[in-house]
């Protein structure tokens, strides 16, 4: 997460241009006083150069994007929408809100979801697929893009990690039929809180800019108080503010990812050393690295390697301690998921005991003072 590391002057300057040229906040209308300052739509519009899309719509966070990408859908009450056990509790969230019915996927090795345990959960009711892909490693699009053509689903993918991540030479958020991305503050790039919506389809795209700006279809020929409408909608507008700052932090995405994995090659060079399992990364995958993940013996070491780190001024990030928020299994406050699995507690059991046992490494730009160092002394001392 080390987009908030970098925030300085040149977010500080996106955002002086807005008071001292437009006065403008809002993304839309004040065109005789905003002396064409438009940065939301610069931001979009940065961000789809960067990510070879035709166009991306920001909205106000990554469960937005998610909730609005959904609504893009058209779905009926008691759709049901596949997505993995890992991943932050927003997934599930946005699909609650779109009023359709989570199902759950086991992970694998990756920490994404299993494609070997997809197809199973396919009913008649089945719509798309929510993929995730967990701490910037890439989901095993290609198997996962051939169980939804033979079953006629779309593909979302939660890219809130991963933003600049590649899988077969393409951005993740790019493969399946609408990316979603996430600028919260634990996110690669930030605008405090934001998201970004990217779609191939032209048609899903236009549904999705719709419906998160009150059903706005943005005629040009007409004045927004006229505007041609065809759906209901909702307010989930990015601010100029966020796009000033978004504008500021896509340039630093490049050096952030750069700078994630040379400091990640030197963490599994010391991994490896110690004969830890890394999490598995799919093939052809150019994955960033909010986190290095391995896999300690038991859940008992990995807890232990965690309280070592902490006692040392270091820590680890979301596994093994925070898999409450980021593990299906432990959502009973969700009653909607409850009402699909009575025992939640006792579900999704291979997905708990791989994710109990895993450790991250959380990698930052500024590193701690003799990290690896600290690094080598915890995993001696935890043997
Ligand atoms: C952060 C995150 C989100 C939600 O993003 P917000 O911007 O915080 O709303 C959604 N999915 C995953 C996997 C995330 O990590």
């Amino acid at each position: 997460m080390p987009g908030y590391e970098l925030i300085g002057k040149e977010e500080k300057n996106q955002v002086l241009e807005i008071f001292e040229k437009s006065n403008t906040l809002f993304r839309h209308g004040f065109d005789d006083r905003r002396n064409n300052v438009f940065k939301v739509r610069d931001f979009e519009n940065e961000f789809s150069k960067k990510f070879g899309c035709s166009d991306a719509l920001a909205v106000t966070s990554g469960t937005a994007a998610l909730k609005v990408a959904l609504e893009a859908l058209s779905l009926k009450e008691g759709d049901e929408i596949i997505t993995q056990a890992f991943t932050f509790v927003a997934t599930v969230e946005a699909i609650v809100e779109a009023n359709a019915s989570p199902v759950i996927c086991e992970i694998d090795r990756s920490l994404n979801i299993d494609p070997t345990k997809l197809e199973n959960l396919i009913t008649n009711k089945t719509r798309a697929i929510i993929v995730v892909h967990m701490l910037g490693v890439p989901c095993d699009m290609e198997s996962i893009n051939k169980i939804a053509n033979k079953h006629n689903l779309k593909i979302i993918e939660d890219t809130a990690w991963g933003c600049g991540a590649k899988y077969k030479d393409k951005y993740l958020g790019t493969i399946g039929d609408i990316g979603t991305f996430s600028f919260d503050s634990a996110k690669i790039i930030t605008t405090g809180e934001g998201g970004m919506i990217v779609s191939k389809d032209e048609n899903l795209l236009a549904k999705c800019k719709a419906y998160h700006d009150h059903g706005h279809e943005n005629n040009p020929n007409l004045p927004r108080w006229k505007d041609s409408r065809s759906s209901s909608g909702f307010n989930f507008r990015m601010n100029e503010l966020q796009g000033a700052v978004g504008l500021a932090q896509l340039e630093k995405l490049e050096f952030i990812i750069q700078k994630q994995i040379e400091v990640a090659k030197r963490l599994k060079s010391i991994i490896d050393k110690y004969n830890f399992e890394t999490r598995e990364v799919p093939d052809h995958s150019e994955p960033t690295y909010d986190a290095f993940v391995f896999f300690a013996k038991n859940s008992t070491s990995a807890e232990k390697i965690r309280s070592k780190l902490i006692e040392k001024g270091l820590g680890t990030k979301i596994l093994p301690e925070a898999i409450t928020w980021h593990f299906a299994g432990d959502w009973d406050h969700i009653h909607e998921l409850v009402k699909n699995y009575p025992k939640l507690n006792n579900q999704f059991t291979y997905s708990r005991s791989l994710l109990e046992k895993s450790v991250a490494i959380p990698i930052n730009i500024y590193l701690q003072k003799d990290f690896y160092k600290i690094l080598e002394e915890t995993l001696n001392e935890t043997l």
